[in-house]
């Protein structure tokens, strides 16, 4: 069978006309693109998250209206818009019927429903731009595809029926020589009701379709050159880099560098699918292919840096020479849904890294009341914020020696209120005051890699 890749193109990609049309350009460069999963147009599911929270009329109106001039500044570009544009006009209906609704009681299901519209329009209007070009595209509603529990704003996917429904929709489409462009971050549950895969979903969404359709590669289309050594922003002299493991970039993903949703990484690494991250404004300029086992493996790889980060240190004067302690917190986690980052231990304490706010599409708080109200029952628990996590990302780090000299030698100025070493082979974690937290990865970055 020919090569077979899935792009994706994130938000920023499709903000406005030109950027939609540098991704035209990519898609019809490359025959071996014959999937595009695409992000709603830069902005729009912000939007859409704040409607789905409910809002006076006022200011639906005026999201609505900032919604459709994102959309229309596009549109109007085409050469044909009537029917493109009434697609949209019935999306913009919905959209407003559905934030009216919100306002007077939400729902999480609702607000799926609601913020899928943002991937529904960028992909009617991707589509259209490319018919006019005279590309065999067509538009595919990726829910009759991408088949999901009930999970709403955070929905994991069903598998097998996903790869039913590939099967018998999506590879007779492909084999007629068609180009599939369809939205990512959306699916259906058993119900038939859209769900939404988490915020920045989309990146899943496209390795997802590349496995069920057993892809060559996935192509992250975004708008950064590829993966670098740290935020470029944070520490101007970071490089790119041009290879590197899934580990590695599920590490950097996990520990905050924005380029890769962690999850994207799931269905690549099972079933071993090189991912690549380039620009769609400037693909000339290469970018960071991340496979399994790439050469070669330098001891540093990146820092990544992950702000907004709450520590948790729970004490119990029961925790002495007691069983069950752990067991016991990680539950009450468990059952609020809290994934734990970082942790260290004592006899009589444990510390523990939260995000301030998870990665469902609501955007809604971590440290919930109900959570400390149940583990107050239980134990003592201290809570300090405004904290920031700086991970050293590499390979065989806990196995070499001269690791922890090269970091604390860098580290030497700052207070680091808590380190995590030795659990994995490919990061040393720090945790730091948000305010020291640039000079430190500044500092690192310079000490390691220039
Ligand atoms: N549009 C969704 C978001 O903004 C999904 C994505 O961009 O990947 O989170
Ligand atoms: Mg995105």
């Amino acid at each position: 069978m020919a090569h077979l890749s899935v792009a994706k193109f994130g938000g920023t990609s499709v903000a406005n006309f030109d950027a939609m049309t540098a991704c035209a350009n990519i898609v019809m460069a490359d025959p071996n693109t014959r999937v595009v999963v695409l992000s709603a147009s830069a902005g729009v599911t912000n939007f859409l998250v704040e409607l789905a929270n409910g809002c006076e009329k006022e200011r639906r109106d005026e999201i609505l209206a900032a919604v459709r001039t994102i959309q229309y500044n596009i549109i109007e570009k085409l050469q044909q818009q009537d029917e493109v544009s009434a697609e949209i006009d019935r999306l913009l209906q919905h959209i407003e019927a559905l934030a009216e609704s919100a306002s007077l009681a939400t729902s999480a299901a609702l607000s799926d429903e609601l913020i899928s519209h943002g991937e529904m329009m960028s992909t009617k209007i991707f589509t259209q731009l490319l018919n006019e070009r005279g590309y065999p595209a067509v538009w595919l509603d990726v829910r009759e595809i991408v088949a999901t529990d009930n999970h709403y704003g955070k929905a994991a996917p069903n598998d097998e029926k996903t790869q039913q429904q590939a099967d018998a929709i999506l590879k007779p489409l492909i084999a007629e020589g068609k180009i599939a462009i369809t939205q990512g971050f959306i699916g259906r549950d058993d119900e038939g009701k859209t769900t939404t895969l988490g915020r920045g979903g989309s990146d899943y969404s496209a390795a997802l379709l590349a496995e069920v359709l057993n892809a060559n590669d996935v192509l992250i289309w975004t708008d950064v050159p590829g993966i670098y050594t740290t935020d470029p922003r944070v520490a101007p002299n970071a490089k790119r880099i041009d290879t590197m493991s899934f580990n590695e970039a599920a590490e950097m993903a996990t520990f905050g560098a924005k380029v890769l949703h962690p999850a994207t990484l799931l269905p690549a690494v099972r079933s071993n699918i090189p991912v690549y991250v380039g620009s769609s404004k400037a693909p000339e300029q290469g970018g960071t292919w991340v496979t399994r086992d790439p050469q070669p493996r330098p001891t540093f790889r990146a820092i990544a840096l992950r702000r907004n980060q709450i520590l948790l240190t729970l004490s119990s004067l029961s925790m002495l020479h007691a069983q069950g302690f752990l067991a016991n917190v990680f539950a009450i986690l468990a059952k609020h849904k809290i994934s734990v980052d970082v942790i260290t231990t004592s006899e009589v304490s444990i510390a523990l890294t939260l995000d301030k706010t998870g990665s469902a599409s609501s955007g809604a708080d971590m440290l919930s009341q109900a959570l400390l109200d149940e583990l107050n029952e239980y134990c003592h628990v201290q809570v300090e914020h405004d904290l920031a996590l700086v991970a050293i990302i590499g390979n065989n780090l806990h196995t070499q020696s001269g690791v922890a000299k090269q970091l604390f030698q860098q580290l030497e100025p700052y207070n680091i209120r808590l380190i995590s070493y030795g659990a994995s082979t490919n990061n040393v974690c720090t945790l730091v005051k948000s305010s020291d937290a640039d000079d430190i990865v500044r500092s690192l970055h310079q000490g390691l890699f220039e």
